[in-house]
């Protein structure tokens, strides 16, 4: 998942010898293109940027938000002008007659974690099960025909109802990492208004950073999807894995994402995400109900191995275990989980504090999931 940054992001200093740098700081007409690489006339870009009276941090967030959660059209495999129809509307990536139903409350909400604009640390708040989960990811038509076959009828994790989850999963992550790209391009051409010749440059070479990496993981998430796509559209959904694993109990958690495979559940490193040459693998993630409780439905492309191993390993945890520690993976891991108000108040205050401290990782280092003592959930897997 993407955590927007709740304030322009850290910036990192740079050697002076750097090229960018040096190009940065040479004499240019007013004509030549920018420093920067925002592809701007120089004059229309940095010339008078010290002179810019700097946005606040609302202003800046309004912005942002606007860019971020535009209308990016129908992300349905057979999306066409002829074949959409009615506006893109947000659909939830959390079934509502389902799932999410299960958690919320009397007033129409369910909880989650969100950051404090403030000082970016996240705090479990209460949504309205309306936003929950959200996305605008197709027009409306393509939401109700697409996703029919898992909004009907019980879950009984037939293979293709995975991979339709997993698909929802891969559109959610597209398009925000779509919105993180152009948050951070909107970024680039503001964020150092005011700033002088040398912090403007290293903002904007954090910047230019931060965009390489996420176009590449851009390409990646593109082509998951296409596979995906001819798979829909074929009917034929061999080339994908799927795992459920059913338990008995209340569903108080839900979560619904796809992840580099980074670490398994044992905490060893798969891969150096760090390491733009390298590909990442990709495993999807979902909860959803059943009459006596839910299901963990795990989706990847059978012939690559990380996510193999993720899922293995999450096998070979005692049952007993599985339920908790998935649910500290979600915290971690995962914006997009949500849980029930009444659960979150039923918890000690340490294990409230525990969830706080998951939700508040920026980055997760490794080191084993360890169930806790006291169960997070009760979770019987069967
Ligand atoms: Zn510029
Ligand atoms: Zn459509």
């Amino acid at each position: 998942m993407i955590k927007l940054p709740p304030y322009p992001f850290k910036v990192t200093e740079v050697d002076e010898n750097h090229p960018f740098v040096t190009n940065a700081l040479r004499d240019r007409k007013h004509y030549e293109p920018c420093w920067c690489g925002s592809g701007k006339k120089y004059k229309k870009c940095h010339r008078l940027r010290e002179q810019e009276k700097p946005y606040t941090l609302g202003q800046l967030q309004n912005l942002q938000r606007k860019v971020f959660w535009r209308i990016r059209g129908c992300m349905h495999p057979l999306a066409s002008p002829d074949s959409c129809s009615g506006k893109v509307i947000d659909s939830h990536t959390i079934q509502r007659k389902g799932p999410l139903e299960r958690i919320i409350d009397k007033t129409g909400h369910v909880m989650h974690f969100e950051p404090n604009p403030n000082d970016g640390e996240v705090n479990a708040s209460r949504i309205g099960w309306r936003r929950a989960s959200i996305f605008p990811g197709y027009c409306s038509s393509h939401d109700t025909s697409l996703f029919a076959p898992i909004e009907k009828g019980e879950f009984s994790g037939e293979h293709w109802h995975c991979i339709l989850h997993a698909f929802r999963n891969v559109c959610n992550e597209l398009y925000r990492k779509q919105a993180l790209i152009e948050s951070l391009e909107f970024q680039r051409t503001c964020i150092d208004r005011g700033f002088d010749l040398d912090r403007q440059i290293n903002v904007q070479l954090s910047c230019t950073k931060s965009i390489k990496g996420q176009k590449k993981s851009l390409e990646e998430m593109d082509s998951l999807r296409e596979k995906f796509e001819s798979a829909i559209i074929q009917g034929k959904f061999d080339a994908f894995e799927s795992k459920c694993y059913f338990f008995q109990g209340n569903i108080d958690v839900v979560s619904s994402s796809i992840f580099h495979c980074e670490f398994d559940f044992a905490g060893n490193k798969l891969i150096d995400m760090w390491d733009l040459n390298l590909d990442a693998e990709i495993l999807s993630h979902s909860v959803m109900n059943t009459e006596d409780g839910g299901a963990i439905i795990f989706v990847w492309l059978k012939d690559e191995q990380a996510p193999n191993t993720v899922v293995a390993s999450f096998d070979n945890l005692p049952d007993e275990e599985k339920g908790d520690v998935f649910v500290q993976y979600c915290f971690v891991n995962c914006e997009n989980t949500f849980f029930a108000e009444q659960w979150w108040r039923n918890l000690s205050q340490k294990q409230q504090a525990l969830i706080q401290s998951y939700a508040n990782t920026f980055y997760y280092e490794g080191g084993e999931f360890a169930a806790n003592k006291n169960r997070l959930v009760n979770w019987v897997f069967v």
